[in-house]
């Protein structure tokens, strides 16, 4: 089992760069199947972490698509602040378009239950959510999520995108973080 350190955290292997390319796969032929390029979505990436997910899921797209990346923020270290920053003015005009919003991992989903809501008065046709990771176990939302790549355990994940203090992010597979001994 391969495992990375960093800083004083050790992380193992838990999914890997073939099994996650195998599910980008599956969600772009889910997605495929619900849109056309009559009528494309805007996809909107919520950085920093989607940043490598949507760059690949939505090269899987058949339509072509318009995609925006937004920056949020909401976590430092390894826990969330519970406060939500958005930047609005990245946003698209997402009148009377179809909304793809991409995430990394919903975990508290304070992110989504903050976001999403504004997004109601834009005038989109439609708001779906893709995320590739959900903790189950810490959401603390009633949130609605139209396609969902892994549901995972309650612990700390890095790699793909996902990074512990800007570091990790770079890493091709998904690592979980392992008790200090
Ligand atoms: P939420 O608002 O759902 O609690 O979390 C949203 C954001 O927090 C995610 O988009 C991600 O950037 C960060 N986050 C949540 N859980 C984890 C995790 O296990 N590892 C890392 N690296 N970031 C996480």
């Amino acid at each position: 089992m391969k495992s990375v350190k960093l800083g004083e955290h050790k992380f193992q292997e838990y999914l890997s760069a073939e099994v996650i390319a195998n599910k980008v796969a599956a969600l772009g032929a889910k997605i495929n199947n619900d849109y056309t390029s009559d009528d494309p979505p805007i996809v909107i990436a919520l950085l920093n972490g989607a940043f490598i997910f949507a760059a690949d899921l939505c090269r899987q797209f058949d339509f072509e698509c318009q995609l925006q990346l937004l920056r949020v923020s909401s976590y430092k270290g390894m826990e969330s602040t519970g406060k939500v920053k958005i930047d609005h003015d990245a946003e698209p005009d997402m009148n009377n378009r179809h909304i793809i919003i991409v995430e990394d991992i919903v975990d508290t989903g304070n992110t989504l239950a903050a976001y999403l809501p504004t997004l109601k008065t834009k005038g989109a046709k439609s708001v779906k959510v893709c995320t590739l990771l959900l903790k189950p176990e810490a959401v603390q939302h009633d949130l609605e999520l139209a396609y969902v790549g892994f549901e995972i355990p309650n612990k700390f994940v890095i790699g793909y995108g996902l990074d512990y203090n800007g570091r990790g992010r770079n890493l091709g597979a998904i690592y979980s973080i392992m008790a200090n001994k």
